[in-house]
């Protein structure tokens, strides 16, 4: 049996609240005004993607979710993985751009009050050492 940790737990519970009365794409069209539905397949977001190895889905996997209407997409760990280089963006032929495309799906989460980040778990050394620039970019990221 895969073990779960209390965070996967509550944020699972927290992602369980989040409205579903639209489909996703039509949900994130509204968010970032991108149209997915071009997306052939290809995988040319993928292999430029620096975070490839870590990400649980690929970029072009991201995609097929959200065309496929399935919502676990907002479980991956690859949206927030995504360092929003713009890489992918750039290089894919049908002129998505996967970027705001992960964004959005960030935005989902958090505009449902669900926050990626526990501050709480940050310890005080870690407090002193982190800079705050670090601070900033991450509240903007995982706070909602
Ligand atoms: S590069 Fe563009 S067309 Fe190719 S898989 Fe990625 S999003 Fe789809
Ligand atoms: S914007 Fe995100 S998904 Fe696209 S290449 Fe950069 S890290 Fe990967």
């Amino acid at each position: 049996m895969t073990e779960v940790s209390g965070n996967e737990c509550r944020e699972k519970h927290e992602l369980e609240k989040i409205r579903i009365d639209h489909s996703l794409a039509e949900e994130l069209k509204d968010l970032c005004e991108e149209e997915f539905f071009g997306c052939y397949q290809c995988g040319t977001c993928a292999a430029g993607c620096p975070f490839i190895e870590e990400m649980d889905l690929t970029p072009d996997e991201v995609i097929r979710h959200v065309i496929m209407d399935k919502r676990e997409v907002l479980s991956s760990k690859t949206i927030w993985l995504c360092a929003s280089c713009y890489t992918c963006a750039e290089r894919c032929p049908r002129d998505i751009n996967i970027t705001k495309l992960m964004e959005a799906l960030r935005q989902i989460i958090l505009r449902n009050s669900v926050d990626k980040t526990d501050m709480s778990c940050i310890t005080d050394e870690e407090l002193k050492k982190i800079p705050q620039i670090a601070f900033v970019s991450l509240f903007r990221k995982n706070i909602g």
